[in-house]
């Protein structure tokens, strides 16, 4: 009965992502920069980035992993100098408790290859409060996965 429970707890592995690289093969694939943030949990300076402001259309993917994370008509401007969202993608991000810094705060990763993407706060304008705070180079954005019905999408 013991090892049985032992059991248990050996078997309960991290979850295994969907994508899962060597850290050499990521310091290949991504920029400097991508890396730092994603591989490594680096936080690019206050509007030093690109994506801070809303206004595009279509939907921001993970720069590791091309999954879809953010749609931008989920963006708003939260004036912190990062591309900032009310909502994710269904079932894209994990998050996590992150002590780092001393300060509890919540980490929000790709679920898809554990890309570290910034934090989620609870100071954001929609119902939840939600405010993910994403790091710019963390993302690319797709215009081409705009959503046809928006208006002007047939222009
Ligand atoms: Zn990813």
């Amino acid at each position: 009965m013991a090892s049985k429970v032992l059991d248990l707890f050996r078997r309960r592995p991290k979850r295994p992502r969907e994508i899962e690289k060597s850290e050499v093969d990521w310091r290949e694939e991504l920029t400097a920069d991508q890396y730092r943030v994603l591989r490594r949990k680096g936080t690019e300076r206050a509007f030093s980035g690109t994506h801070i402001y809303p206004g595009e259309r279509g939907r921001y993917r993970c720069a590791g992993c091309d999954a879809q994370l953010f749609a931008a008509d989920a963006q708003f401007d939260s004036g912190t100098g990062w591309p900032s969202f009310s909502e994710v993608v269904p079932g894209s991000v994990d998050l996590k408790r992150d002590f780092r810094g001393g300060i509890p705060r919540t980490e929000a990763l790709c679920r898809r290859c554990g890309g570290h993407l910034g934090h989620l706060f609870r100071d954001g304008p929609g119902p939840d409060r939600s405010r993910y705070c994403i790091n710019s180079c963390a993302l690319t954005l797709d215009e081409a996965d705009a959503d046809p019905s928006d208006d002007g999408q047939l222009q």
